[in-house]
């Protein structure tokens, strides 16, 4: 008999029947508090009815046309519609299915634009599985080792993970852009930099925030030296940090803006924007794609954002975000082995330590399947996999905190006890 991959691997055993706004509703008869929304995508919660209705009806009317062919009305009134949010200097936008495929159109647009080979990316960012986009991505071994020999030209330059230090976070910003600069001067020139590529909090590296004061650095050497700064804002973008950009928690704009899971509610679609200027570098056919800017894609990411809007979603994010915070403080006060507590809007996470300060992965493994009990699904994160990330739908409800709050201090309950016996 054929059967999935077993690199297609689950985090939870649960087969989906159907699911409806924050919960999924398993082939087993149970209901489950998803807390981990494909890591953000389903961002206006499951099966939104506006969403759907728009994609249903994109469906009756012209599925796909590739856009080196025809244009359609979706991708139009999508990129509109995108306008209304992306900084002004960002006024062209390119589609593509995927975060790593749009990461890849990055990284192409920067050489091109810049005719300089090199790409600096920074520590615990994940950019995606592709073979360039994972050559970026140093958020755990497991997704760089076995295929090698990755994508030349990327340098790694430090983040400043001021936990990990145990720095306070302007000594680890002070220290990171020192490293940067010496990279600068001692392998990767400015000359031959084309690009930094940065997430404006780690996603996948553990859902740490990329101090304000961080990105501020990047962006004046990026001026400086006529380095493209790329945000990665696959996981940050679309409201999830409580502003509409990740980037938004600081003063910077960026050259190159990559944005995909959230924007289309769960439908594939990634874009990246770009000024125009910038965007002309890129010879005709030199990017693209079959699918990219598929149209009922396109139609459920303008549904998305018209529900971002009209719900006041962003608002939420950060109503709902400080209240899971808060209940997480609380919580964590009263267990043993949360390192920390943290979130920016609905990106939240505890990150687990062992007695000596050590990363602890059992133990956030532990938890995330016990929360499975209390029927509430939640995922793991970090190089180290000790982060359990808590990443609830834009329009999650007051009640649907306090659900997930205390099914979560159960979970803590049965697992940390059990795992410290
Ligand atoms: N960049 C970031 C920040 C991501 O979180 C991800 C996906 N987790 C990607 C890129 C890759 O996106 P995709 O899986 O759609 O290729």
């Amino acid at each position: 008999m054929t059967s999935l991959s077993p690199a297609l691997k689950q985090a939870t055993p649960v087969i989906v029947d159907h699911a409806l706004g924050s919960f999924i509703y398993g082939a087993d008869g149970r209901r489950y508090l998803d807390f981990t929304t494909g890591i953000g995508v389903t961002s206006t919660g499951h099966c939104h009815p506006r969403v759907v209705a728009a994609a249903r009806e994109q469906t009756g009317k012209i599925i796909h046309a590739q856009f080196t062919t025809v244009l359609h009305q979706p991708l139009l009134q999508l990129t509109e519609k995108l306008g209304n949010f992306l900084p002004a200097e960002l006024d062209s936008v390119f589609y593509a299915n995927s975060g790593s495929e749009a990461v890849e159109a990055a990284i192409r647009l920067a050489r091109m634009a810049t005719a300089r080979p090199n790409i600096i990316a920074f520590q615990g960012g994940f950019h995606g599985r592709t073979v360039a986009a994972a050559s970026l991505t140093t958020a755990g071994t497991k997704f760089r080792s076995g295929f090698a020999p990755l994508m030349s030209g990327v340098h790694i330059a430090p983040f400043p993970y001021a936990f990990r230090y145990g720095w306070p976070e302007e000594d680890a910003v002070a220290f990171a852009l020192r490293e940067l600069d010496y990279l600068l001067a001692s392998i990767s020139s400015p000359q031959d930099t084309a690009a930094f590529i940065i997430e404006p909090a780690l996603g996948d590296g553990g859902y740490l925030k990329t101090p304000a004061a961080f990105l501020e650095g990047l962006r004046e050497r990026a001026t400086v030296h006529g380095i493209m700064l790329i945000l990665d804002e696959v996981q940050t973008g679309v409201g999830r940090t409580g502003k509409f950009w990740g980037h938004q928690h600081s003063s910077i704009t960026p050259d190159i803006l990559i944005t995909a899971k959230g924007i289309a509610s769960g439908f594939p679609i990634s874009a990246i924007a770009a000024p125009t200027a910038v965007m002309a570098m890129a010879w005709p056919g030199s990017q693209g794609g079959t699918y990219g800017g598929n149209a009922v894609s396109a139609a459920a990411g303008v549904a998305t954002l018209d529900v971002i809007r009209d719900e006041d979603l962003v608002a939420n994010a950060r109503i709902r975000g400080d209240q899971l915070l808060s209940g997480l403080q609380r919580i964590g006060a009263g267990h043993q082995g949360i390192g920390d507590v943290r979130g920016i809007g609905l990106m939240l996470a505890l990150e687990f330590v062992n007695r000596d300060g050590d990363a602890d992965p059992q133990a956030a493994t532990a938890v995330q399947q016990a929360a499975i009990e209390q029927d509430l699904l939640l995922l793991t994160c970090g190089a180290r996999g000790n982060v359990l990330r808590i990443i609830p739908a834009l329009n999650v409800t007051e009640d649907e905190v306090d659900l997930g709050l205390r099914s979560l201090d159960a979970a803590l309950e049965d697992a940390l006890s059990a795992v410290r016996g």
